[in-house]
């Protein structure tokens, strides 16, 4: 968000920057206005969504394009459940979107706050094995390119450019529309129960698959973790949606307000951090619910936190985690976040962390007001030797070489920035480091 005084800062506070100049472009032409501006003053332009990478990716020392007014829904094809939104549509205005037509998105991460492009662009992804990330949902879209015109990507025109542009990093133009595949409105079950973790990793494997959305938190310094099963059902299923006050209850209250002031007192005396994580689990879960699906998939993160999350092929979730909870146990470190470990499915987006193998994350916290540097880097060496590839949007300290090893289609997506970004307009220090100058 930009702050009075013309100060960028992202929701983690992990990055901040005072552009030479804010824009908020309300149409196309506007974008490709501004584009041309800065291209011929010689100034590097970065659209910017919400605000909730954790990387520097969305840092735009120059013009920072601010699409939050360049938003809503452009057409529905409702034949083939498809809908066109401008590029700066937050995800939590979508389901209202999509409600009259009868669709819904067909996945959705852990919150709904970010733009659809700013999502799409750093490979957000949610869980479940048959399921891809938020950009394998994107069938067509249309960009500025450095030169200010249009480039229209789709099935029928420039097909082949679609698994690089669905999820770009901002490098490879300014989206200005995307088209979404959804699929018909549906209803989640969801499961939330705090259990044994070692009875959790036994079963994995069977787990993952026979659920449609599994994913499980652990807490360190506990044996417990706190499971989540989602299960996809029609949307005339019987809806047993949370209570408002049990949800106010368990999501504010719970959810952010005792774990802030759980955070805020495990800073000062972090030796009550394992007894504080064994009440957070009993407290946190233990739930079930059904509701429409947008609902059940997001939920509200108020307690600002840091976070680095790594992709790995599915068969090496197993060891990397184990390694992870030997180095917690061994460092005697008090960490007051749970870990996360979700699933997707293979996916043939050039730079996605699942690009073209079935993948596991995990994912680390800390505290916004802790340094995170010494966790997060040993927890990196041991993703990395289990051929982990580190979300765009979360914090890691790969470059360009070494990221070129991991993924395919690295230096297709390089040749092709090339060819939309040849004098760099789009770059960030980000950019450079990740992609090259
Ligand atoms: C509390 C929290 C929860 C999160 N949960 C998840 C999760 O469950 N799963 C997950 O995978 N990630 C998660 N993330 C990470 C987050 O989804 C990504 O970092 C996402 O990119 C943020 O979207 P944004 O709109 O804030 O984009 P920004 O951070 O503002 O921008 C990200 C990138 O998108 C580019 N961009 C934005 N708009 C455009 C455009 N119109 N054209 C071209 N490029 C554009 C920017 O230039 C930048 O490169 C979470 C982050 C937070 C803070």
């Amino acid at each position: 968000m930009t702050r009075p005084g013309g100060r960028w800062e992202n929701w983690g506070r992990s990055e901040s920057v005072r552009p030479q100049r804010v824009e908020f472009p309300r149409t196309t032409e506007a974008v490709q206005r501004a584009v041309v501006a800065a291209a011929t003053q010689g100034i590097p332009v970065k659209a910017v969504g919400a605000g909730h990478s954790f990387t520097g990716i969305a840092v735009a020392p120059g013009v920072l394009l601010d699409l939050s007014d360049l938003s809503g829904l452009v057409t529905a094809d409702t034949e083939r459940s498809r809908v066109t939104l401008r590029a700066g549509t937050r995800l939590h205005h979508i389901p209202a979107l999509l409600a009259p037509y009868g669709l819904a998105m067909e996945n959705l991460g852990d919150i709904d706050r970010q733009s659809i492009s700013g999502a799409i662009s750093t490979g957000t992804h949610g869980t479940g094995s048959r399921f891809g990330g938020i950009a394998t949902q994107i069938v067509g879209a249309t960009l500025v390119t450095a030169s200010g015109e249009l480039l229209v990507v789709s099935e029928s025109e420039n097909a082949d450019l679609l698994p690089a542009v669905a999820l770009g990093l901002g490098a490879l133009g300014v989206l200005v529309e995307v088209t979404v595949q959804c699929v018909p409105a549906f209803v989640l079950h969801a499961l939330e129960q705090p259990e044994a973790l070692d009875a959790v990793l036994a079963d994995l494997d069977a787990r993952v698959a026979a659920a449609d959305h599994f994913e499980f938190y652990w807490f360190p310094h506990t044996d417990r973790a706190m499971t989540k099963t989602n299960t996809r059902l029609p949307e005339s299923a019987p809806r047993h949606p949370l209570a408002p006050v049990g949800k106010w209850i368990d999501d504010t209250l719970v959810g952010s307000g005792l774990h802030q002031v759980a955070c805020s007192v495990a800073r000062t005396i972090p030796a009550t951090i394992p007894a504080i994580n064994r009440v957070s689990v009993k407290l946190w879960g233990d739930r079930e619910f059904t509701d429409a699906s947008s609902r059940v998939f997001a939920t509200s993160r108020s307690v600002r936190f840091r976070e680095m999350e790594y992709a790995l092929p599915v068969e090496n979730v197993r060891p990397a985690f184990d390694a992870l909870r030997a180095l917690v146990d061994e460092k005697g470190w008090r960490i007051s976040f749970p870990v996360e470990v979700r699933f997707a499915a293979a996916d043939d987006r050039w730079l996605s962390t699942a690009h073209g193998r079935a993948s596991g994350y995990i994912a680390v916290h800390r505290y916004w007001r802790e340094d995170p540097t010494e966790y997060f880097d040993a927890v990196e060496q041991i993703m990395l030797g289990f051929g982990g590839r580190p979300h765009w949007g979360k914090m890691h300290t790969l470059d360009a070489a070494a990221l070129r090893e991991r993924y395919p289609r690295f230096d297709d997506f390089v040749a092709l920035r090339d060819r939309l970004d040849p004098e760099r307009l789009f770059q960030n220090p980000y950019l450079e480091r990740v992609l090259g100058g």
